[in-house]
């Protein structure tokens, strides 16, 4: 059996605490709630008695329980309107931005191991999970508990024997409710779980769509989904069925329940120590009890369905990202931008170096204002080097420095935005152009992003698009060409205006002829920056102060082209591969 997700309601009980006032007067609405249920049929109980036995109805009494009943509804609604509807929405608020703001401060790595469609499916049904957990509490549990509770208290005053019967039948019957309840939590858990999957699995093919056509794969997609599918159905029919068997166990309690409240009512008439109307009374409440006792099945379903839905993303709550500023990192300007990667080892999904490591006791350093070129067979090891430098992934051993300082010790958002980074593949938001530019520097004035348009020669393209500068690009910037996203990443990147120029394959999408008009852009652009530049078309980086050849995570070659030329070396034997194929080369 799985214990219940306590943190989970740890996490509800903390974001009712921020509101203590609103969570008082939500108690109070389901407490005058029950005191209603039960206190207004006591009267009518009281009055039908008196009329039983003196034929007289209190006229008093009468008024009295319209005016309580009326009251009661009045204060419940006024708490409603102004206490539990915005305790509803203060909590939903909360919800809905707890998730997204522990999403966008994880690292590189957490996405890289998630699929994003179900990330978000896990951060809605969070946030819709634990709002119907505030309603069930508010409306159904508080009420219902505080009710049952009343109504076996004026039994018992009547009854002593049938209320304290009644009051342990209950208890049972709340027993066995829960206990069926979390046998069937982990099945409710498994096919939640399975339903991400699938929702995964949907966005990754969603996201492939073109792939998916381009080789006519859509029958074979629809089979593969179709299976994960019907695994999902699979565990929701288990984690039902269990749920159809604790109805009809509960069920019998319920009947049991009744036949007391029957039998002992009809037994203490006949001995004369109840009349007619506490006998009518006892039915009215037994009825309720009864009802509720449903309902706390119902409840615990809901609970189920709230833990097994919030379970995913509280689990991920309670992880913290792994790359976190340092307690004392300070604010640091960089100024001169020496980068330094000193005895340096690293490994993907490895927390120790071992024989297979991608980085082992790595040395380079980048002098401030140097322009570097990082080349080598693919796989080397040349992105993940930029990954490691802006931080998203953390090495195992040695240490990176920008000008002398640590970059663990250097707070995470002063870090990247020292450094301007056009990746290998640019994805742009599904927002405006001009946005998407604005994106490096917000306060950018609209001149600003003209003429950076200009310089990474996007302004032409802009211009004929249908809304120019405010035309939508679509989701991660479908609606651009290839060269076009990295132009509009490259302005991006030049209105940045950081200290550390980080160009990763940044004009690979372009054409020979447009390339080598913006390799001018970009000259003006290094300017007095460290810059480091990976590139495959060696022709864009042969004028580089220095090339770094990369291979297998170690550095085979290092110095000018002219002189690794010279070498006779894996980058002569690369240049030669291309020679002939590019402009830059022909021309020089
Ligand atoms: P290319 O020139 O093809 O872009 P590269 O030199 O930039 O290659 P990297 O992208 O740094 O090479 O990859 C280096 C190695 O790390 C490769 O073997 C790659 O499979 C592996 N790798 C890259 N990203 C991940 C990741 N997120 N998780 C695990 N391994 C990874």
């Amino acid at each position: 059996m799985s214990s219940p997700n306590w943190k989970a309601l740890f996490l509800y009980i903390s974001l009712w605490k921020r509101f203590p006032r609103l969570a008082f007067m939500a108690v109070c609405f389901s407490l005058s709630v029950a005191i209603n249920a039960t206190i207004v049929p006591l009267l009518i109980a009281i009055i039908l008695g008196q009329l039983i036995h003196t034929h007289t109805i209190n006229v008093g009494l009468l008024i009295f329980t319209a005016v309580f009943q009326f009251a009661f509804v009045a204060i419940s609604w006024s708490l409603d309107k102004y206490g539990v509807a915005k305790l509803h929405l203060s909590v939903e608020y909360l919800l809905y931005e707890e998730p997204f703001n522990y999403l966008v401060h994880q690292d590189y790595s957490f996405f890289a191991d998630r699929f994003g469609g179900s990330l978000v499916t896990q951060a809605s049904r969070f946030a819709k999970a634990y709002t119907t957990f505030n309603d069930t509490v508010l409306f159904d549990m508080i009420p219902q508990v505080v009710a049952t509770l009343m109504a076996v208290v004026i039994i018992c005053f009547y009854n002593l024997y049938i209320g304290v019967t009644v009051f342990t039948v209950w208890l049972i019957a709340i027993t066995m409710v829960v206990r069926f309840g979390l046998t069937r939590l982990p099945l409710r858990r498994s096919a939640v779980a399975k339903e991400s999957e699938q929702v995964g699995e949907l966005a990754d093919v969603i996201s492939n769509a073109i792939t998916v056509k381009t080789f006519g794969a859509e029958d074979r997609e629809k089979r593969r989904y179709q299976v994960i599918n019907l695994d999902r159905s699979r565990y929701f029919l288990r984690s039902w069925h269990r749920a159809v068997r604790n109805v009809w166990a509960v069920e019998v309690v319920c009947a049991i329940l009744q036949m007391i409240i029957l039998v002992g009512g009809i037994l203490a008439i006949r001995n004369g120590s109840i009349g007619f109307a506490t006998f009518l009374l006892f039915q009215v409440y037994i009825m309720r009890i009864i009802e509720n006792i449903r309902r706390s099945s119902m409840i615990v379903r809901q609970m189920e369905v709230v833990a097994g839905d919030a379970q995913e993303m509280t689990e991920l709550l309670e992880q913290p990202p792994l790359i976190q500023d340092s307690p004392d990192a300070k604010h640091v300007d960089i100024k001169s931008g020496v980068i330094e990667f000193k005895n340096m080892s690293f490994q993907y999904d490895s927390k120790r170096i071992t024989n297979k490591s991608l980085f082992r006791d790595f040395n380079l350093r980048v002098e401030a204002g140097q322009k570097v070129g990082l080349v080598g067979p693919s796989g080397g090891g040349k992105t993940t080097l930029t990954r490691l430098l802006l931080r998203f992934l953390d090495i195992l051993e040695g240490s990176i420095t920008i000008d002398g300082i640590s970059i663990s010790d250097i707070p995470q958002q002063d870090l990247r935005r020292s450094i301007a980074y056009v990746p290998q593949e640019p994805l742009l938001f599904h927002r405006s152009i001009k946005d998407n530019i604005r994106y490096g520097k917000p306060e950018a004035t609209d001149e600003e992003i003209i003429s950076v348009s200009k310089k990474a020669y996007a302004h032409e393209f802009i211009k004929e698009l249908k809304d120019g500068y405010d035309t939508l690009v679509g989701e991660r910037g479908v609606k651009l060409s290839g060269g076009q996203r990295q132009r509009v990443a490259i302005a991006r990147a030049m209105l940045t205006d950081a200290p550390i120029l980080v160009l990763d394959e940044a004009t690979s999408a372009l054409d020979s002829e447009s390339e080598k008009t913006i390799q001018k852009a970009l000259w003006s652009l290094m300017k007095d920056k460290t810059t480091v530049v990976i590139a495959h078309r060696l022709s864009t980086i042969q004028r580089l102060d220095r090339i770094v050849v990369i291979e297998r995570g170690d550095i085979k070659e290092d110095g000018s082209h002219s002189a690794l030329l010279k070498n006779k070396g894996l980058y002569s034997r690369l240049w030669s591969h291309q020679s002939g194929g590019f402009l830059e080369e022909q021309d020089s």
